[in-house]
């Protein structure tokens, strides 16, 4: 690609000749001052370019590197694990159906857990009821989730990939798609070596953002295309030295009290809030905190901050939300130390290093997995795999209220393969958060262990198609079924 398509493809070309001749830098020349451009190293070559290190990438990295193809697989922060890990978001969902009755997600994210366990940085979700401390004592949809320790799945990703033989690259940006025609066959990376490029007969868009898939020029909507909004972000946060023994017993009084009015959450510590709220000390969003008791017993996670509006996909718009998040931390502090029987000691053991984004492009492909297909358990033909997790839309409307929040009611549903298959790019497949669903749908298969489920299948699917010298779109499901059931992947 020469260097003004690949301009064309970051949309910066006609911004270049607008713009920049009036910014300093680039006084007189625009881009043809920046030799950085026209000097793109090929650095790599590949099989298959894996770009995001988050769940769904990891997984996607060691299915297709299991299946023997030589996997490349990039991130721009200096771990993998996305939000488990940057985000410090936790724990996982649940893996169970809605019965609470049997394990339903199952393959690589039970190879993690086992592992994680074996480490004593997991306990295993057979051990996990709700309305526990470890779910924020939340009632509804969080059976058997798996709380875990975000250091030690920093080690278990390396591992993992590692044993796989995936090439990892932190520090390394995806800038832009290298295409041929409208296939994609490779990727231009900002590294700390400056631009380079990675050669690749197929490429997954683990990126979350979608942002692969949109620079390739596949259709993607943002948020709720009705609203145009998407969901809120949430600064993650760790805390240590808790005397759990007396949270608990403050805790637990007032459970028949948890309550949801107009769609605003009264559940874990409304009472103490209420405190906060009455002295002038609280003006956060909710009324209440969820903090989930981690591995070790004096450590908890804590989901509480809320900003609205963030655009994960606009540098100046997160910049701001990072050092809002900051700021509602250093209240929560306070909170605790003041307000919380068992937390007057706590210590902030870190945030995360990365915004919670639940939300932010959608890409579509020919099909655009309705919510509706959630709700009534629909198992489809391609089903790639299983899950009984809650449709969890945050307040999206400014406020507290406004969100959806749906338990299964259905003993589960499945995810299409046609999920993974972005509309108009050849040789790309879609993994995790971005997959080709509605903003409502996207709200259930969004969390840790659907997102190791599709990245397991978007890896498999790539390997599939190379080996078998086929197409992600004309892949033969059944392939791609007896592919997944032989590594543990749980289809019904
Ligand atoms: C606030 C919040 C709370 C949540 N709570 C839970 C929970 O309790 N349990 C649960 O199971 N799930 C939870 N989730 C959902 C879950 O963490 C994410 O949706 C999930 O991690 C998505 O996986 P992913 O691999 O698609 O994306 P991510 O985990 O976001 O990973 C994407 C990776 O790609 C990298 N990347 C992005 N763009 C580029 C680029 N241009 N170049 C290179 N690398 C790039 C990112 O840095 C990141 O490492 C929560 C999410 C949020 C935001």
């Amino acid at each position: 690609m020469d260097r003004r398509s690949f301009l064309g493809r970051l949309g910066l070309a006609a911004a270049g000749a607008a713009v920049l001749p009036s910014v300093a830098s680039c006084a007189d020349g625009g881009f043809a001052d920046c030799p950085a451009l026209d000097n793109v190293k090929e650095s790599y070559q590949a099989d298959l370019l894996v770009v995001g290190g988050g769940p769904a990438g990891v997984c996607a990295a060691v299915a297709a590197a299991r299946k023997g193809l030589k996997v490349l697989l990039i991130d721009n922060g200096n771990c993998l694990g996305g939000m488990g890990t940057k985000g410090l978001v936790g724990p996982f969902m649940t893996c169970y159906d809605a019965k609470g009755e049997r394990q339903i997600i199952r393959g690589l994210f039970e190879e993690i857990v086992d592992r994680l366990i074996a480490e004593g940085g997991a306990i295993h979700p057979s051990k996990i009821r709700h309305t526990s401390e470890f779910t924020a004592w939340i009632t509804e949809g969080h059976d058997h989730c798996t709380p875990f320790d975000p250091e030690i799945l920093k080690k278990v990703y390396d591992r993992l990939c590692a044993e796989a033989g995936v090439k990892v690259l932190f520090h390394a940006n995806f800038v832009g798609p290298i295409m041929k025609g409208d296939s994609i066959r490779g990727a231009v990376l900002l590294t700390p070596s400056g631009l380079e490029a990675a050669r690749a007969r197929m490429v997954i868009d683990a990126t979350g953002d979608g942002t692969v898939a949109y620079r390739a020029g596949a259709p993607c909507v943002f948020g709720d295309p009705e609203s145009g909004r998407v969901q809120p972000a949430s600064l993650f946060f760790r805390i240590n030295n808790v005397d759990t023994d007396r949270l608990i017993a403050d805790v637990v009084p007032h459970l028949p009290e948890f309550r949801r009015v107009n769609g605003v959450s009264y559940r874990c510590l409304h009472w103490r809030v209420a405190q906060a709220e009455a002295a002038g000390e609280w003006d956060l969003a909710r009324k209440s905190v969820n903090i989930w008791r981690s591995v070790e017993k004096d450590q908890w996670v804590i989901n509480c901050t809320r900003i609205h509006g963030v655009d994960a996909t606009d540098a100046e718009n997160l910049t701001a939300a990072e050092v809002e998040g900051r700021r509602q931390v250093e209240e929560l502090m306070n909170f605790f130390h003041k307000y919380v029987p068992g937390c007057e000691k706590a210590t902030l053991m870190g945030t995360g290093s990365t915004m919670g984004i639940r939300e932010s492009r959608h890409v579509h492909g020919d099909f655009v997995l309705p919510v509706q297909d959630l709700i009534d358990g629909v198992i489809p033909d391609d089903n790639i795999f299983l899950s009984a997790n809650s449709i969890d839309v945050h307040g999206a409307m400014g406020g507290p209220a406004g969100g959806l929040y749906m338990p299964i009611q259905k003993d589960m549903y499945g995810v299409p393969y046609r999920c993974l298959l972005p509309a108009g790019v050849g040789g790309l497949l879609l993994a995790g958060r971005c997959i080709s669903a509605d903003s409502a749908a996207a709200g259930a298969i969004r969390v840790m262990p659907p997102a190791m489920a599709i990245g397991q299948a978007a890896g498999t699917a790539a390997a599939l198609c190379l080996l078998n010298g086929t197409t992600p779109s004309s892949l033969d499901y059944a392939d791609l079924r007896k592919s997944l059931l032989e590594q543990n992947v749980f289809l019904g």
